[in-house]
């Protein structure tokens, strides 16, 4: 399952919900386009690496901790994939134990690092703690700063879809987010919302996503680094910097892979025409008991699945708004806009 369909829609919505509010980092967000995507996924699902390898083909196959019987290419044999670093072999459910619930913070944290868990009321005090340091520490750039509000979109996210925090209210088939339910939120926000209503060109976003280089930030964020900044006096515990080495090259990977993943994705969003109507991805289909894609619109439209793809929106609207309000004493913007081709025409061309 893909999951950057999702995440990927939750940020484009969270970026409208900011320029709507007017917000002062909105512009910096569309300057940072690709790198603000990219955190919304990659800033948060450090399991971004293959699962096994077919062995038919030699291809790497599969999506980090979701298990795989068969190759998705061939029918045929997998064997496990391991992700190597400094002579040690890493299974992708190990990283995920290791850096899953840091990049998440209000869940996913394994088992003996249980403690460090967020509160979901104390991610504002975090987040705004972070961009303090994207400002400071990570500065005067702006993409470190676009990643970090991506990140933050994933948390919402995330904490919403999954009822970490309440704000959502959906039932599409049987529940709120289901391994049925699903395939249909895919599809529906991919062709119906994504391409058809928001004008999304997927194949387009999701590379230039993957294209975007690893941000240090996030080894700070996610505390894998030597602790400092205001991230460190506000959060003193739980930093973890004899892992940076490892992190980072998981951060590498984790870019490496989507550009071999995405492909994946897009093939299985999409859609066949057969006679009159469109058939989807056969596996996807009976991940939902067997309904044809015209019934998974069908299961969406009746659930309002819109409604809950807004009311994310407007949270993630929020918490930017939130982050926004640190601006004006960390990063003064200037107080007249900038000039305009017309402005500048006035100015300097001769009549
Ligand atoms: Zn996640």
């Amino acid at each position: 399952m893909s999951g950057i369909i999702g995440h990927t829609m939750y940020a484009i919505l969270g970026a409208k919900a900011a320029q709507q509010r007017r917000l002062s980092i909105a512009p910096l967000i569309q300057r940072h386009w690709a790198s603000y995507l990219a955190g919304s996924y990659l800033g948060c699902d450090i399991q971004t690496m293959p699962e096994a390898v077919c062995v038919d083909t030699g291809r790497e196959v599969g999506y980090g901790t979701v298990p795989l019987e068969t190759s998705p290419l061939t029918g045929g044999k997998v064997r496990p994939y391991y992700f190597a670093m400094g002579g040690r072999q890493y299974r992708p459910n190990e990283i995920h134990q290791l850096f899953y619930g840091r990049s998440h913070l209000t869940f996913g944290w394994s088992r003996d690092q249980q403690d460090l868990t967020l509160p979901w009321d104390h991610l504002p005090d975090y987040c705004e703690a972070v961009v303090e340091d994207a400002l400071t520490l990570f500065g005067p750039g702006e993409r470190p700063l676009a990643y970090v509000l991506g990140w933050m979109t994933h948390l919402v996210g995330d904490g919403l879809i999954k009822s970490i925090a309440p704000g959502v209210t959906l039932h599409l088939l049987d529940g709120q987010y289901t391994p049925r339910n699903r395939p249909i939120q895919d599809l529906v926000t991919f062709h119906e919302v994504g391409r058809k209503e928001l004008q999304v060109d997927w194949p387009a976003l999701l590379t230039d996503l993957s294209e975007t280089p690893v941000e240090a930030i996030q080894l700070h964020y996610m505390r894998v680094t030597a602790p400092r900044g205001r991230l460190a006096r506000d959060f003193p515990d739980g930093w973890m910097p004899a892992k940076e080495e490892l992190l980072q090259a998981v951060l590498q990977e984790n870019r490496r892979y989507l550009r071999i993943y995405k492909d994946y994705v897009l093939k299985e969003m999409e859609l066949q025409r057969s006679g009159q109507s469109w058939q989807c991805n056969a596996e996807l289909c009976r991940a939902t008991g067997g309904l044809s894609y015209a019934q998974m619109v069908a299961a969406a439209e009746k659930a309002d699945f819109r409604q809950a793809l807004w009311q994310i929106g407007e949270a993630v609207g929020t918490l930017l708004a939130e982050a926004s309000q640190l601006m004006p004493k960390l990063h003064p913007m200037p107080a007249v806009g900038e000039p305009s081709w017309a402005e500048l025409g006035a100015r300097w061309k001769r009549s």
